[in-house]
């Protein structure tokens, strides 16, 4: 039998009552045999994490403060879902081993893991798993690096015979032993990581969403979930400001295949979003597009020269200006007399006049100008690969919407259009463009 590697993140294990429904998830399932937990997130609105009142803690003991008040809470925390939860276990001595290794400074990634450490043992008790410190087993080098190879060769060799296991989210350790966390909402990335080591068929991710959805709900009603999306097109929408998912908790897992599916520990029923191989024969998504994604930001430089066309270095000599202000770019469309660099506008913050003065300089260009208030919009999907006449779909909602289209670039995989819209207009080319492809889709 395929073994499950299982991460429940902090919604999913707030409080006591929700300790149970996770529980009932495992058991449901014989396979799910690993499992990650984050610490205990929020359980209302305004509600604090523990990760924060840990950072907290740490905070106030580099300035020699007290921090009995919010230990206290974190405290109160853990022990009301041991007693709600009717387990037989006292975290009393790790407490005050903890409490004491905060006020004598103990590090802030010591702090902040010490959220999982503890909801690992109230899970591994209350489940009757073993407990593995991922201190053991995931590895850091002295600067901090992860160490994919090492770690994996380490966790196979110390979970060989342990059938089933808790196994805290977010941290291990680096070589000199001082514990090292991953950056924040790093509980993805241990479980991909377990799912690795442990050559799972599958690593379920568990949330308090039902999955990926198309567009982001504060935008479209009500978007319909991605129900297959792949490891690519994953990143072009996170890139472009879709969250669920951890960044890096995909490359453990991509070279070998292992698909993620992220789903709603307050709905398991639901099939959630299932993450796989770029090469998958699973059907693209029904819609052609997988997904919509977009940011707002962003800046443009526009330039233009005439027989730029023939003019040899033009390209690199304005990109060595951007290079030398330490401007990264995005996209760079361009035309036969023109050419325009699209960006972060942050980076450009209180240098734009020396920019455009060293590029005027090395280019002397017939115009130039820097546009702001640009937003870019990804519409994602490796459906419209073999599909015709989707730039012209997407050019006619806008049009009828009446949305100017600033800009528009093709990724040369096929799985992506950019295009840039006024910040005004964002919101409205989302809708838009949702409604094209998942509206129109569904009545036909
Ligand atoms: N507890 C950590 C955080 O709040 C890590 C995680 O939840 O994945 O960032």
């Amino acid at each position: 039998m395929g073994v499950r590697v299982v991460k429940f993140g902090g919604s999913s294990l707030a409080d006591a009552q929700q300790f149970v429904k996770v529980a009932n998830i495992i058991r449901a399932d014989e396979s799910r045999r690993y499992v990650v937990p984050s610490a205990p997130g929020k359980r209302f609105n305004d509600d604090i994490k523990v990760t924060d009142m840990l950072y907290s803690c740490h905070d106030l003991a580099s300035d020699n403060k007290d921090i009995s008040e919010v230990f206290d809470k974190i405290v109160e925390r853990y022990n009301g879902i041991i007693k709600d939860l009717g387990v037989d276990l006292s975290l009393d001595a790790e407490y005050a081993e903890i409490k004491e290794k905060l006020i004598n400074h103990a590090s802030r990634d010591f702090a902040a893991s010490r959220g999982e450490y503890l909801n690992g043992k109230i899970l591994a008790a209350y489940l009757g798993y073993e407990f593995v410190d991922p201190a053991e087993m995931i590895i850091f080098d002295n600067n901090g690096v992860f160490l994919l190879d090492e770690t994996v060769q380490a966790m196979r060799k110390r979970l060989e015979n342990i059938d089933r296991a808790v196994i805290p989210g977010f941290y291990g350790a680096m070589q000199n032993g001082k514990i090292k966390t991953f950056s924040r909402g790093g509980s993805d990335v241990t479980g991909s990581i377990v799912a690795r080591s442990v050559n799972a068929e599958i690593y379920e991710n568990w949330t308090d969403v039902s999955g990926f959805l198309i567009a982001d709900p504060r935008i479209v009603d009500n978007p319909k979930v991605i129900k297959v999306i792949t490891y690519k097109e994953l990143r072009e929408l996170s890139y472009m400001g879709a969250t669920v998912l951890h960044e890096d908790a995909i490359f453990p897992v991509r070279t070998v295949g292992i698909p993620i599916n992220i789903k709603n520990t307050n709905d398991p029923d639901a099939s959630g979003t299932m993450i796989v191989s770029d090469d998958s024969s699973e059907e693209a998504s029904k819609y052609i597009i997988t997904g919509i994604a977009g940011k707002k930001g962003f800046a443009s430089i526009n330039i233009e020269k005439a027989m730029m066309n023939s003019e040899l270095g033009f390209g690199r000599k304005v990109l060595e200006v951007l290079e030398d202000n330490g401007i990264s770019f995005e996209h760079m469309p361009s035309g036969i007399d023109t050419m325009s660099i699209v960006f972060n506008a942050s980076l450009i913050d209180g240098k734009e006049e020396a920019v455009i003065s060293q590029i005027r300089k090395r280019v002397n260009p017939d115009h130039i100008e820097v546009e702001h208030n640009i937003a870019l919009l990804a519409v994602v999907g490796r459906g419209m690969r073999k599909t015709r006449g989707i730039a012209a779909r997407i050019f006619a909602a806008l049009s009828h919407a009446r949305i100017n289209v600033k800009m528009i670039d093709q990724g040369s995989s096929e799985l992506n259009v950019i295009i840039g819209v006024g910040e005004q207009d964002f919101e409205e080319a989302t809708r838009k463009i949702y409604e094209m492809f998942v509206f129109s889709e569904e009545e036909e």
